[in-house]
């Protein structure tokens, strides 16, 4: 029997105190690749309670902003020298290709640079009231306790876009990685161990999003929580959230709208098209899974558009050349292809893909040929409905208002692309677009510097930037009375 992964919990390398454990597979092959430990609910109180205590009474609060700052720039030293072997971690476990996972790893070691730098530069305003003698001020302090929840599609980017904001900020964490993935976050916990972060302050609590995550979002001592998922779940970590009114951030799903516009750069808008979509399997909150093409160009568009889709590799990420791997899991897998059947008996046009992959070594994994469906139309449901797999929807427009009116018509607001080489006609367009994340002649791209978050049914809050480090830090307002004087307003003081 395999050695069960341990979970970081005070300080301490810790199994389940149930004993319970479950295996993982890898989605390349379909073969076990490590046992992993299954918390309780009370491994996960007893994490809780170390983080609380790691703030209040080791003193974490009071840490000098500039050795935070350290010790995330050594985090981030450990990541890059370890590049290769976390990254290749997150291709077992993922199924992305190993470019990717390196990808992931590096950005991610930036976005804790970014926010080490931020340690050292709070920012508040001051501000006038109406009596002269009190001058006031803002100050940002950290929540506390932040529990942290994360999906399975980029393990270590969205573990790193809440810890370095969180840490930056001053909290103490506890964080949940999605059960398919573990494995990549149990190495960062390891460097984190390594570089010194002080007992209770990082915690790694691994269980399933009913019992850790329902935890971490309903604990009295828990007063933040940051949230990546379904929203299904985020709906659920919201009313647990209620309990004791917690701050909340929750980054949740896409139906991504980019729109192409016959003054486009041509060359430029196929291959942004095509990288919107199939980058990272399709799995990706942000994907440009809605293509919409002006109509005088779609016939040729789509053409050219299949024709870089069909040089797609698949295969295991680990393998060279490969630039697709596999879903994340047989029945992820099973549910994208009954979305593809869904396409076909709603009557759109299967250009390319509609299968899964099961050529010589690929029938092992969970593989799915990248798929487009041409003649779309607004309310099928594979237009509406998050796929969350490789499966592009193609639709038609004449006029940019028809453009605006069908990129908005989904309950989402995640992300958003133009291209055209008009620029005022791009700014009046993303404008109009109700979406937290956009580009304008490039798609995808995310930047640490740059707030991360939907409208609308995508989400609540904003990770990554300056918004990021304030969305894990609490305002207080602080008002000095210049002189001493009483305000007698119920008499005087004998
Ligand atoms: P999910 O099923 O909602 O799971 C996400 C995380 O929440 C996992 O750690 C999961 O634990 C946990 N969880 C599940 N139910 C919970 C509950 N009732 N209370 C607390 N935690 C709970 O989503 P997923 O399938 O992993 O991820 C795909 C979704 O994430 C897509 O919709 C995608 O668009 C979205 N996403 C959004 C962003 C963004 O930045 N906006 C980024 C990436 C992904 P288990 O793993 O144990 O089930």
């Amino acid at each position: 029997m395999a050695e069960v992964k341990k979970m970081f919990i005070d300080g301490e390398w810790v199994l389940s105190s149930s004993g319970d454990s479950y295996t993982l597979i890898n989605p390349a092959t379909g073969e076990p690749l490590a046992e992993v430990t299954k918390a309780t609910r009370e491994d996960t109180q007893r994490a809780i309670a170390a983080a609380k205590r790691a703030f209040y009474e080791d003193g974490w609060c009071d840490v000098e902003p500039l050795k935070r700052a350290e010790l995330m720039n050594a985090f981030a030293d450990e990541m890059e020298a370890q590049v290769e072997d976390l990254a290749r971690i997150e291709t077992m476990n993922n199924g992305k290709s190993l470019t990717e996972s390196t990808y992931d790893v590096y950005d991610s070691a930036n976005c804790l640079r970014y926010f080490a730098g931020l340690c050292t530069k709070p920012t508040g305003q001051t501000y006038q009231v109406p009596d002269t003698n009190v001058f006031g001020m803002t100050v940002r302090e950290p929540f506390g306790v932040v529990g942290m929840i994360t999906a399975w599609n980029f393990p270590i980017s969205l573990a790193m876009w809440k810890l370095a904001p969180a840490l930056a900020a001053g909290n103490t964490v506890v964080l949940k990685p999605a059960s398919y993935t573990p494995l990549s976050t149990i190495k960062l916990f390891e460097m984190m161990e390594k570089v010194g972060f002080p007992k209770g302050v990082v915690n790694l609590v691994i269980g399933s999003g009913s019992v850790v995550g329902d935890e971490l979002a309903k604990s009295d001592d828990v007063d933040k929580v940051a949230f990546t998922g379904s929203i299904e779940a985020g709906q659920s970590v919201m009313r647990q959230a209620a309990t004791n009114m917690k701050g909340i951030c929750l980054e949740l799903g896409g139906k991504s709208p980019v729109v192409v516009f016959d003054d486009a750069d041509y060359k430029t808008a196929v291959d942004g098209a095509v990288f919107a979509m199939f980058y990272n399997q399709g799995e990706v909150c942000s994907a440009g899974s809605r293509i919409l093409i002006q109509d005088t160009i779609y016939d040729k568009f789509v053409k050219d558009l299949v024709k870089l889709t069909k040089k797609i590799k698949l295969g295991n990420g680990l393998d060279e050349g490969v630039n697709m791997g596999p879903l994340i899991t047989e029945d992820h897998m099973h549910k994208v292809l009954g979305y593809i059947e869904t396409g076909i008996k709603e009557g759109a046009t299967l250009l390319c893909g509609g299968h899964r992959a099961t050529e010589g070594a690929l029938a092992k994994g969970w593989f799915v040929e990248p798929t487009i469906f041409g003649d779309c139309t607004p309310d099928m449901r594979i237009v509406q409905e998050e796929i969350f797999g490789p499966v592009l929807c193609l639709q038609k427009f004449h006029t940019e208002a028809e453009a605006v009116e069908l990129a908005n018509h989904t309950t989402y607001g995640l992300a958003a692309g133009v291209y055209t080489e008009n620029l005022g006609k791009a700014m009046r367009v993303i404008r109009k677009i109700r979406a937290g994340i956009t580009w304008i002649n490039e798609y995808g791209p995310v930047y640490n510097e740059a707030p991360w978050g939907g409208y609308k049914q995508s989400g609540i809050g904003r990770e990554l930037g300056t918004y990021g480090l304030d969305e894990f830090s609490e305002v207080k307002q602080i008002n000095v009375a210049k002189t001493s004087a009483p305000t007698e307003w119920f008499g005087t003081v004998d």
